[in-house]
């Protein structure tokens, strides 16, 4: 493709499309490359700069606090934004007492933090504004992507054209420039729409997270730092959803209450309430020529597992570290090796747990009996081996110490 045609401002060795969470860890992680980065998003900058609450608190395990730290966008949040997680219960239908998991005595810190979703986003935007010179496109659509041998180039809804070495798609799991990449993606519709609001209860939460596969509905309660104050995540069919949804504050309060069999105490509103559709989405493939995806576009996590952005976070990492790598080296960082590296070590990452997280959504929302009663036997077989018990606690912290960590390790700018 000719570059003569593009104003040298519109020359770029990385343009990223959406500055979603993942886009602007990913641009964060090159600060100090020298490499010149473009950001591209849809929402315009006082919505990036502010983003309104959308319900989610994000679980975070032990790596992606150490990576949030290293991107400097730990500090930025405030004290109130970050909750402890000491203790997670997951419980079957009319279970009593569940399957407990906590941190040994021996194992300093919580299980894990909490986090509300837009705290992060305006923390990741913040930071980048204040340390990088990357250049943000803002309020203008991406329309089309096209890459060859000789480079990439990235049109935007108001008639400009981005060139770059390489795109990097972090437009969210129903990315339109994968799409227009041709890469296939995998997705299953659960055909439930998760709710999540916050409410307070009468009862302390013990900063223990539940996740309750109950018959006719899957509840988790995610505590906050208030011991009062917790995020409900309800999953049920559509209509249902939007039925809770319409409810006004005092019978929404009543429904939560006597859906959570009374543990808690009486709950009350304090919103706001989100509802997300639920679909698992994972593309054949990462890359492409020139290009590669990261966050959402390349996993589309259930929520279930919480864990979408905790792989976000850690592929941006794996193929920001290359790219820095190889840009030091005086390599190519936007070769077909770097990016099948980075595809097979992120895959590596995510394949197991994506895979697992569809089969306990799929299992766990069965109403069939022959579903009941295998997932009854399979957390009672879970309750008695500790080696399961142990293997899921260390999905959970995810401390880091894998292959990965060396690269995780690394600070940015
Ligand atoms: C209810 C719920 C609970 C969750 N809980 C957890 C949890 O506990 N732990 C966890 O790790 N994860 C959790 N997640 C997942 C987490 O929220 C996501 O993984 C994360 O937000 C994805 O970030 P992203 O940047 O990849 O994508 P997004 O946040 O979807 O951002 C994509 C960005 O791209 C922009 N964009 C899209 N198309 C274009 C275009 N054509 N041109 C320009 N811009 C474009 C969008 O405007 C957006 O800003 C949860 C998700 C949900 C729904």
């Amino acid at each position: 493709m000719s570059a003569s045609q593009f104003r040298p401002e519109h020359r770029f060795d990385i343009v990223v499309v959406g500055a979603g969470p993942a886009g602007l860890c990913f641009a964060r992680s090159l600060a100090g490359s020298g490499l010149r980065i473009a950001l591209v998003e849809r929402q315009p900058r006082a919505a990036l700069a502010d983003p309104a609450e959308d319900g989610r608190e994000i679980a975070l395990t032990h790596r992606s606090q150490r990576l949030m730290q290293a991107l400097g966008l730990w500090t930025r949040l405030a004290d109130d934004d970050v909750s402890e997680l000491r203790d997670a219960l997951v419980l079957d239908g009319d279970d009593e007492d569940g399957l407990r998991f906590r941190r040994g005595s021996g194992e300093a810190g919580p299980l894990g933090w909490l986090v509300p979703n837009h705290a992060i986003r305006r923390a990741a935007c913040a930071e980048l504004l204040a340390t990088t010179d990357a250049v943000l496109f803002d309020g203008l659509r991406v329309t089309g992507v096209r890459t060859d041998a000789d480079g990439a180039e990235v049109r935007l809804d108001d008639g400009a054209t981005l060139t770059a070495d390489l795109i990097v798609a972090a437009d969210s799991r129903f990315s339109e420039t994968r799409r227009a990449m041709g890469i296939p993606a995998t997705m299953r519709d659960f055909g439930k729409t998760m709710l999540v609001c916050r409410v307070r209860h009468e009862r302390e939460h013990a900063h223990t997270a539940w996740e309750w596969f109950d018959y006719g509905q899957t509840l988790a309660l995610l505590p906050l730092r208030d011991p009062h104050l917790s995020s409900v995540v309800l999953t049920l069919p559509h209509a249902q959803t939007m039925a809770v949804q319409a409810l006004d504050a005092e019978a929404f309060g009543a429904d939560m209450a006597r859906r959570f069999h009374g543990r808690l105490g009486a709950m009350s509103f304090v919103g706001p309430c989100c509802a997300y559709p639920l679909v698992g989405v994972y593309p054949r493939h990462f890359v492409a020529e020139r290009f590669a995806t990261i966050g959402d576009a390349a996993v589309g996590m259930h929520p279930v597992t919480a864990h979408g952005f905790n792989f976000g976070l850690r592929g941006q990492d794996t193929l920001a570290t290359a790219i820095r790598d190889a840009h030091a080296a005086g390599r190519p960082f936007w070769s077909d090796a770097l990016l099948q590296g980075y595809e097979r070590a992120h895959r590596r990452a995510t394949r197991p747990l994506y895979l697992a997280t569809q089969l306990v959504a799929g299992l766990y929302t069965d109403e069939a009996p022959p579903a009941k009663l295998l997932r009854r036997a399979a957390l009672r077989a879970a309750q008695r081996f500790a080696p399961f018990r142990k293997m899921v606690m260390a999905g959970l912290t995810d401390d880091g110490r894998g292959p990965l960590s060396s690269l995780s390790s690394r600070r940015a700018g």
